[in-house]
């Protein structure tokens, strides 16, 4: 069973758990802001205290997450921050070095992250973006929308790296979609009648409204992705997670493990 967010109404779905204040043993219907909130602080409870790479508190610089969110396309985070060490401790991770420096040499620095003919070429072509408005400054003090626009005509950053760098690096509301949360989400049967990268996003912005702050859709994030790796995985783990009351897939499956 899914439930589908139609464009800009709010999502909602009939087997949400029972609002506060609903009669016991009866389920109210829940409207698309509580449902998202109510899985954000579940998850939330969960991940708190867990480290999330690109939060404000624990990320670098906003140089750091604009070459990380570059590194990590197509690996995992850890090959993605072994190569932003390489490139720290070789002084070349800032954009001038970058475009200063011979890009076998960039090649070279990057490789444990893969594809590192690809990376260093797409690590320069956002190096010159940067320098083209004069600096990394003002950059991030654009207008979001033209920030953003920006990143995307930038060669190899797509929406979701272009997210990631406007929420992470510039601190600006953009609710980053990845494989992670379309996995998740799916199997917890909201999805949006339009499956594209723009109808994912609509649904989380929508939906939250303004309980939407930079923070939350930073912290929602980084939650969706330490759920994904750790319980929600390909095959996942559905008896210890904390959203199973809420998952039509996860109780479809516990419900088809016991009829075995
Ligand atoms: S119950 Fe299972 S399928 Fe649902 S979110 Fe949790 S791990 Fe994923």
């Amino acid at each position: 069973m899914s439930t589908r967010c139609t464009g800009r109404s709010p999502v909602s779905h009939p087997d949400a758990p029972a609002a506060a204040g609903a009669p016991p043993g009866m389920r109210r219907r829940a409207d698309g802001p509580s449902r998202l909130l109510d899985i954000y602080r579940a998850l939330d409870e969960r991940y708190r205290d867990d480290v999330w790479h690109w939060m404000p508190d624990v990320a670098r610089g906003p140089f750091d997450v604009i070459a990380g969110a570059i590194l990590v396309q197509h690996t995992a985070w850890d090959n993605a921050e072994r190569a932003l060490d390489a490139l720290r401790a070789a002084g070349a991770l800032d954009p001038a070095e970058l475009l200063a420096r011979p890009l076998d040499e960039i090649e070279q620095l990057v490789r444990v992250s893969g594809m590192p003919r690809m990376k260093a070429a797409r690590l320069r072509a956002v190096a010159a973006t940067i320098a083209a408005v004069g600096g990394l400054d003002a950059l991030l003090a654009l207008p979001a929308a033209e920030l953003r626009e920006r990143l995307l005509a930038t060669r190899g950053i797509g929406p979701e790296t272009a997210d990631a760098i406007v929420l992470y690096a510039a601190g600006r509301p953009a609710f980053v979609i990845d494989a992670y949360t379309r996995r998740t989400f799916g199997r917890l049967g909201l999805r949006p009648d339009d499956e594209g990268y723009d109808g994912w996003q609509r649904m989380f912005v929508d939906g939250l409204g303004e309980a939407g702050s930079v923070e939350l859709y930073q912290r929602f994030h980084g939650h969706i992705v330490l759920h994904a790796k750790d319980v929600c995985r390909a095959t996942p783990r559905c008896a210890p997670c904390p959203l199973l009351a809420r998952c039509v897939d996860g109780r479809a499956r516990i419900d088809e493990a016991a009829a075995r």
